[in-house]
């Protein structure tokens, strides 16, 4: 027993040695990484269900990496909200993002919006509002173009200080989604206590088949919540038909996901822009 355990030890060391030697060449390498510009945006629209329309777009960084290859946010951004990094790139995404919507303004394109990601690192940023408004007055563009995605999770700790803050941006016209919104932070209570526009439903709401009948209900209830409390209601993941007419039924606004198209980069997401303006 004791040989055994020995090399269960040996074994967790050493996927332990790998993830900690994988993450320090990750922040050995990402200050560089902002610098040659290896960091790219990707848009992946957002339709609405009534009819069919582009309605905006959701910014996802990717790292394309010179040796590594395309990099999942997935791994790269929750080490970077831990060593504080995420704040830059963050900072370097809204800023490309709304160089985006000037250029196509400039183009005479349809004016659609552009949701970012915020993390809880990022509203406790000072340097917060006045970098969001100086990036908007230099492209000329309204608050309401840029929607700020903020996770659920984000209000866990110290809710007092992050409503202040999301408060005083959706003042200042910025539109603020709650993102994977039912992902099991939030109380419902909390809820109307929330600077908020739009609730972007959690993946699992429509994407797990089992519990179908009972999402369903779920759903409803969620939408006619919404209603009255005067927010739309967005759902991403969609990847089916079924699940897209499953979210007619229920009432929901706006759909995103895999179904209709994967996050593109700018110059393709470009062409689709075109296409719908001209139907
Ligand atoms: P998220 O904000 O919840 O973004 C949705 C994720 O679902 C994206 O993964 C997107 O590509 C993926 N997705 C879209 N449609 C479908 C679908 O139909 N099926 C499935 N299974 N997945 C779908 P991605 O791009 O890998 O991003 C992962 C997470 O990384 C994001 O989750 C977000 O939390 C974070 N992230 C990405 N870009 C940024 C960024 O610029 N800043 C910050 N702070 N976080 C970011
Ligand atoms: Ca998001
Ligand atoms: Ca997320
Ligand atoms: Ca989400």
């Amino acid at each position: 027993i004791k040989g055994q355990y020995n090399i269960y030890v040996a074994a967790y060391d050493d996927t332990l040695r790998n993830k900690l030697l994988r993450e320090q060449a990750i922040t050995d390498s990402m200050e560089a990484a902002l610098e040659e510009k290896q960091f790219v945006i990707y848009l992946q629209p957002k339709f609405q269900i009534k009819d069919d329309q582009l309605v905006g777009a959701e910014a996802l960084v990717r790292w394309n990496h010179p040796k590594w290859g395309f990099q999942s946010p997935a791994e790269f951004i929750p080490l970077f909200e831990r060593n504080g990094f995420i704040t830059k790139l963050d900072q370097y995404v809204w800023d490309q993002t709304c160089a985006t919507l000037r250029r196509w303004d400039e183009a005479g394109y349809p004016q659609i919006s552009v949701s970012v990601n915020v993390s809880r690192a990022d509203i406790y940023n000072s340097d917060l509002i006045e970098f969001l408004t100086r990036t908007l007055t230099k492209y000329e563009l309204q608050p309401s173009r840029l929607h700020l995605e903020i996770t659920e999770s984000a209000y866990t700790e110290n809710p007092g200080q992050i409503i202040a803050t999301v408060q005083q941006l959706r003042t200042l016209g910025f539109v603020i989604e709650m993102d994977d919104f039912g992902s099991g932070y939030s109380s419902l209570n909390m809820l109307n206590q929330l600077p908020l526009d739009i609730l972007k439903l959690d993946m699992k709401f429509i994407q797990n088949e089992t519990a179908k009948p009972t999402n369903q209900g779920i759903l409803r209830f969620i939408m006619s919540l919404a209603r009255w409390m005067n927010l739309s209601v967005i759902a991403e993941g969609v990847e089916t038909r079924e699940q897209l007419e499953r979210l007619r039924e229920t009432g929901c606004d706006y759909v995103q996901g895999y179904y209709f198209a994967r996050p593109m980069p700018c110059d393709e997401f470009e062409k689709l822009l075109l296409q719908h303006q001209k139907q």
